[in-house]
């Protein structure tokens, strides 16, 4: 394949077998597919490659909540709501266009329900969803009982509570492999088990393929949506990324009686320890069913590489959180407890666009515990900047060179 550059020269790839493509993206999590599918919608020829099986990575271990009730005022809430209103309409155009029966992915706006048992924790949590409301967030704060209303089996114990009915949840897998099926029903391909090792550049050091477990492919353009390996590949591709794995756990009970807990439950301090940038071992609890009854319980945050081991002290906290919003849940059987890692930046905030220390080489990664939530928005936004079109957000807070500034930046020579 012949790969035209900006400057008009061009320069032959050695194509190995893998076919080439206008754009190459590595990774096939909800935010790889969600990239392909805006890239393909453009008309863009998209390879998607995955090392391992579809959307098996972190992706296949979120709750898939799409929150705005954890975000505050700021640019990573305004992708959060460009991303909630996103979600609908696009699972409703690609119900349209790949046919009845597909892209139905469990979504549901089931509402969140933030709680505190603690009255100075009620008073942030109130003035948290103040700042929200005037930021366009729907935050409504419960009066006093009311919150039994919604959840029967809350503790009694609660002395704050703010209703978010936007929150929504779907499933991750299901959504990701949709999103996939339209690319392919577009022309676009996908491969699994193929290992991308590098990116190749041409004289200018601009990205014109990349280098493969099967062989080297040629492309116009590289992105990197390797979710919490996303830095490995940036350092292999040349171009340093700051993301690091997150270690998050989930207890899953037994199927429960409908109803026993209706919408996304978490204490107050649930934002904090997401915004947290503490390498230690953070937990806050986080229940939720899904549509098989199935509870699910969370949240534990802890930076310890990729340490995929099951720990006792972090399912018994878990345990514990739970049981003190639900007492029920004391005693309920629990059917298996998994992990996963999330894609962490040290700013909390996602990486979207072209790299310029590495031309041709795009990012978008480091969504941490809101990648599901946040992929709709980023795929088009990663597609807008790509084709040229005006953004549909402002893209400047998730460039990758606001890290220059920081000591990343001085310790990586990027001044
Ligand atoms: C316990 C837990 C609960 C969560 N709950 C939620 C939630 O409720 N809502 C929400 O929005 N988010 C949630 N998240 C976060 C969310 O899951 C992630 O932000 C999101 O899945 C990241 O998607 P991704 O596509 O970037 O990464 P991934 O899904 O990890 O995909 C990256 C892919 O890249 C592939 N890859 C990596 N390196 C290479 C390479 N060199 N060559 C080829 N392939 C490669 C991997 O095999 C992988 O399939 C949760 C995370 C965890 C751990």
């Amino acid at each position: 394949m012949r790969v035209l550059r900006e400057d008009g020269e061009d320069r032959q790839v050695r194509d190995d077998g893998g076919g080439g493509a206008d754009v190459v993206i590595v990774g096939s999590g909800v935010v790889g597919a969600a990239c392909a599918e805006a890239l393909t919608r453009r008309g863009a020829c998209v390879l998607v490659l995955d090392r391992g099986p579809l959307a098996a990575g972190t992706t296949a271990c979120g709750e898939g909540d799409l929150l705005v009730s954890n975000k505050a005022p700021g640019p990573g809430l305004t992708l959060a709501q460009a991303s909630l209103s996103r979600w609908p309409r696009l699972l409703a155009a690609l119900r349209e266009e790949l046919g009845p029966g597909r892209a139905e992915c469990e979504y549901e706006v089931k509402g969140g329900l933030a709680v505190a048992t603690g009255e100075p924790e009620g008073a942030a949590l109130c003035d948290f969803a103040a700042a929200q409301r005037a930021a366009g967030v729907d935050a409504r704060e419960l009066a006093p009982g009311e919150a039994a209303a919604y959840e029967p089996h809350l503790t009694p114990g609660v002395r704050a509570a703010v209703h978010y009915p936007q929150d929504a949840q779907l499933q991750p897998v299901l959504a990701t492999t949709s999103l996939l099926a339209a690319v392919r029903a577009r022309g676009g391909r996908i491969r699994t088990g193929v290992d991308v090792a590098g990116v190749e550049t041409g004289r200018d050091g601009r990205a014109v393929g990349v280098r493969t477990s099967e062989g080297r492919i040629p492309c116009g353009a590289v992105v990197n949506a390797c979710g919490p390996w996303a830095g490995e590949f940036a350092a292999a591709a040349g171009a340093p990324l700051p993301v690091l794995p997150r270690r998050g756990t989930v207890l899953v009970t037994a199927p429960l009686p409908h109803g026993t807990v209706r919408h996304k439950v978490y204490d107050a301090g649930y934002a904090d320890t997401a915004r947290s940038a503490d390498p230690g071992l953070q937990v806050s609890a986080v229940v939720e069913a899904t549509q098989a009854g199935t509870v699910l319980i969370g949240s534990s945050r802890q930076r310890c590489g990729f340490d995929g081991t099951l720990r006792a002290g972090v399912l018994r906290a878990l345990a514990r959180g739970a049981a003190q919003l639900f007492p029920v849940l004391g005693g309920v059987p629990v059917m298996r407890a998994y992990g996963g890692f999330r894609p962490y930046t040290p700013d909390h905030l996602p990486v979207v666009g072209e790299d310029p220390r590495r031309p041709g080489l795009w990012h978008a990664t480091g969504h941490e515990g809101a990648g599901i939530g946040l992929a709709a928005a980023t795929g088009e936004l990663l597609a807008e900047l790509w084709a040229g079109e005006p953004p549909h957000l402002d893209p400047e807070p998730f460039r990758v060179q606001r890290f220059a500034a920081a000591r990343f930046g001085r310790e990586n020579g990027w001044h």
